[in-house]
């Protein structure tokens, strides 16, 4: 893989820039604004850029990191300037109808593989782009009837050279598995804050909230376009995990209602056992 481009240069493209430019790899970034190519350039996270999607065609990997609702609009207008053999990848955080698509639209002779790192932050732009972001982390690789191994290791070589442990599972069971680690969280965290937000002692909250409020809602301040896309796109699993949540929710409330305190501890041993285990 020795010619990599970014489409999207902000908090994951930046971030697999300054660690592929680290590894010896050409980057070229394909960003949508002047600006972030300058600042790409400036922060040595690409060896050269353009506005010009057509740029793709001098690439062996293509890895999109735009918005998920940008994704495919994205694949469809690089697909006629790939090269032959081109391997395209992402990192959206919701993979079924991404791959799915993905893999209609693919011209002959390219490949696409499904990914999703498992790493992010809070903060989001090119500024925030780190070389060791993905250092250690998960990164999901998908694969379907339609993935052909030798590629499907290609990209794996490439997601190990960047730092990340690679696990591979089929897009349906990482959705479900990302609704219940992330997605569903999200949900809660964000409903856990609007409680306070609209209690009538909000100011109060506000003013006492400390650490462990911070610690339990801290991925609600993340980039709500990139929450709302996470929704909407894995729409089956994140209403199964909500269903179930709100069923555990009201056993709490049954239990707590019944000041039945043994029942009440053994669910948060049962959680203390597992969040330990993390
Ligand atoms: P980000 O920092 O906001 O970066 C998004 C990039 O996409 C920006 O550089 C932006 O360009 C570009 N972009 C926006 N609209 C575009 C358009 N119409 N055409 C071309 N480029 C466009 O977001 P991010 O956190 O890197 O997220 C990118 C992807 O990573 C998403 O699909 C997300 O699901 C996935 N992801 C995010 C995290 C996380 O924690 N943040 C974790 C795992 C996966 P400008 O800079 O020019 O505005």
């Amino acid at each position: 893989m020795k010619n990599i481009a970014i489409l999207g240069l902000g908090l994951i493209g930046g971030s697999i820039g300054l660690r592929a430019k680290g590894q010896g790899a050409r980057v070229i970034g394909i960003p949508r604004r002047e600006e972030t190519l300058k600042k790409a350039l400036e922060l040595g996270a690409i060896d050269e850029g353009s506005l010009d999607i057509s740029k793709v065609s001098e690439a062996d990997l293509v890895f999109i990191c735009t918005p998920i609702n940008l994704i495919i609009p994205k694949l469809k207008e690089m697909a006629p300037h790939l090269k032959k053999g081109a391997i395209v990848t992402d990192v959206g955080s919701t993979k079924g109808e991404i791959v799915s698509q993905a893999e209609k639209l693919m011209p002959k002779g390219t490949h696409f593989v499904g990914g999703h790192p498992m790493a992010g932050k809070e903060t989001v732009g090119i500024e925030v782009a780190e070389a060791d972001l993905f250092k250690d982390k998960i990164w999901i690789l998908t694969e379907t009837s339609k993935t052909r191994q030798k590629v499907l290791e290609e990209v794996e070589e490439v997601v190990r050279s960047l730092g990340a442990k690679v696990v591979r599972m089929d897009t349906r069971t990482h959705d479900m598995v990302v609704a219940g680690i992330s997605h569903v969280p999200l949900a809660a965290a964000a409903m856990l804050v609007n409680l306070a937000a609209d209690s009538e002692e909000a100011d109060l909250m506000k003013k006492c909230a400390s650490s462990g409020f911070r610690d339990t809602t801290r991925v609600a301040s993340g980039d709500p376009v990139l929450g709302l896309d996470m929704f909407l796109t894995n729409r089956v699993a994140v209403l199964k995990h909500l269903k179930t949540l709100r069923g555990k929710l009201l056993d709490l409330e049954k239990l707590i209602k019944a000041g039945d305190g043994e029942k009440i501890q053994a669910e948060l041993k049962k959680a203390k056992r597992f969040r330990d285990s993390i």
